[in-house]
């Protein structure tokens, strides 16, 4: 098989990385490598930064309209090839192609669209005192900034972050997650056919040791949006310190689903959470892995979930009517299967899954999870403490509100929670009292672009999303003019 070889963007044309380092990239479904990505080192990045520089000049100096037609245009290209970028979103990570087709790229192209018309409706604010003085704030670009994406969510976390930093004026050195490159580096192929400048957007495909670091060392870089693990973006944190670099940190989870026994329990509700746990194979940063359940109708759920889960279909993910496709690597696949055989040794009970699936054809090397939900163990045991990201949950009952808060926040991570109840004065007092940076109310993963995004705790330092999006990729300056 020949493999297609990716290439870097750099200074609006597709090169080869100066050293000619490559990583493989593998199909989770199959097993096999299919293609190749560059792994970029200092001077690639060193040639994308001078790029960048020699850019921001006139980018940052385009009336913002301008700036978000660019981005519009290459959203109409990408939803012009929906097709295209979904089959290779879900080649490369594994997930169904339906999902790539219904989500992934769909909200690719909306946060293109989002932050084009963000960017036109923008204003800054002003502070008068009295007849003596007049502040205004600009809101400035930084310049060049870095923004580095994990493997989950790929075009998805990818446009999230690079929209916002191209609509306020910034120029950008972007890095896709090694393990998943193929549609950033579509992206890039599109952002020349839409007609980008030169060095506004450069995509440098690589590893996070080689590629990462050397952008967050790169002096140019002002900014580092990272969406990562929490031991990636301690370490990001720690280097972007030394040169007094901003930082948005999107850190790891453990998120809390919490079933008071007056939720309204209908068969809609219920796929809702089953789809809030094994969505992208679990692999959603604000999947609930973590499920409270108030202890007089535990046992109910208990038996309505697990059978929902248990008729799940694992399958090949370019099938219609596969639910949950590959784990999106080796690495990843060992690791949630040491999570589940953890599990066991803390003494937890497998209620439905707890081990790969093996499929047939194409697929019997692929990396396939059954959904797995265990029961019996205690809030504190590393189980319910650590961060899994795959298709894995765990049930606990609760005796009444103090304790669902105790064990919900008893973590050390704090991005998302989903409350279920019928009692608007629990819904409110509950949402307020989590320790989270988001929580849903009867809902799961409803999302409108203006909200702020991000957690708490060792899930995150910063917000993205409408304007603290914009704010986080612009300096505040204050004018201030006398008047008397
Ligand atoms: P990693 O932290 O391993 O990697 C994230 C990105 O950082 C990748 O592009 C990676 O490159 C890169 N990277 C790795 N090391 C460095 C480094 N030293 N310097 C700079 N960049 C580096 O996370 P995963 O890709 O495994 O993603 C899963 C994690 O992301 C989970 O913890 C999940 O919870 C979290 N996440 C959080 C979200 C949020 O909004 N809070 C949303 C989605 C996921 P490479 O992969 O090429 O090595």
């Amino acid at each position: 098989m020949t493999l297609q070889t990716l290439s870097n963007l750099i200074d609006g044309r597709l090169v080869a990385p100066v050293d000619g380092l490559y990583l493989d990239v593998v199909e989770p479904a199959t097993g096999l490598t299919f293609a190749r990505c560059p792994d970029s080192g200092p001077a690639d990045v060193a040639l994308a930064a001078a790029a960048a520089q020699r850019a921001f000049p006139a980018w940052s100096h385009l009336p913002a309209t301008e700036r978000a037609g660019h981005l519009n245009r290459l959203a109409d290209l990408i939803e012009r090839r929906l097709e295209d970028f979904a089959a290779a979103e879900s080649r490369d990570s594994g997930k169904p192609l339906a999902l790539a087709r219904s989500v992934d790229i769909p909200r690719a192209v909306s946060n293109l669209r989002f932050f084009a018309a963000a960017i036109t409706q923008w204003s800054s604010e002003a502070h008068a005192m009295e007849e003596r003085a007049l502040n205004y704030t600009l809101r400035q670009p930084l310049g060049t900034v870095a923004c580095i994406s994990p493997w989950n969510l790929p075009l998805y976390l990818f446009t999230w972050k690079i929209a916002p930093a191209l609509a306020t004026g910034n120029c950008v050195l972007a890095k896709p997650s090694e393990v998943t490159p193929l549609t950033a580096h579509m992206l890039a192929e599109a952002s020349i056919e839409a007609g980008f400048p030169a060095g506004v957007l450069n995509v440098l495909q690589g590893s996070g040791a080689r590629t990462g670091q050397s952008l967050v060392d790169e002096d140019a870089v002002k900014a580092v949006s990272f969406t990562g693990s929490t031991r990636v973006g301690a370490q990001i944190a720690q280097s972007a310190a030394r040169r007094f670099v901003k930082t948005s940190l999107e850190l790891g989870g453990k998120n809390a689903t919490l079933v008071f026994a007056d939720w309204e329990g209908s068969d809609a509700q219920l796929d809702t959470i089953v789809r809030s746990a094994f969505s992208n194979q679990g692999q959603i940063c604000l999947c609930g892995s973590r499920i409270l359940v108030e202890r007089s109708r535990y046992a109910e759920f208990r038996d309505r979930f697990v059978a929902r889960a248990a008729a799940l279909r694992v399958g090949d993910p370019l099938q219609d009517g596969s639910d949950l496709g590959a784990v999106v690597s080796r690495a990843h696949f060992d690791k949630v299967l040491g999570c589940i055989a953890l599990a066991r040794e803390e003494g937890g009970t497998l209620l439905t899954g707890g081990g790969a699936v093996k499929l047939d054809g194409r697929c019997a090397a692929g990396w396939f999870i059954a959904p797995t939900v265990i029961e019996g163990l205690g809030p504190g045991c590393r189980t319910n403490q650590e961060e899994i990201f795959g298709p894995v949950v765990t049930l606990q009952p609760f005796d009444d509100e103090a304790e669902a808060l105790a064990v919900a926040n008893g973590t050390n991570y704090g991005l998302a929670a989903t409350v279920w109840t019928r009692d608007l004065q629990r819904a409110h007092r509950v949402a307020a009292r989590l320790h989270s940076g988001i929580v849903w109310i009867n809902c799961w993963m409803l999302r409108d672009l203006r909200t702020p995004f991000g957690g708490v705790k060792q899930s995150g330092v910063g917000r993205e999303g409408g304007v603290e999006a914009l704010r986080f990729f612009s300096e505040a300056k204050n004018v201030c003019i006398a008047l008397g």
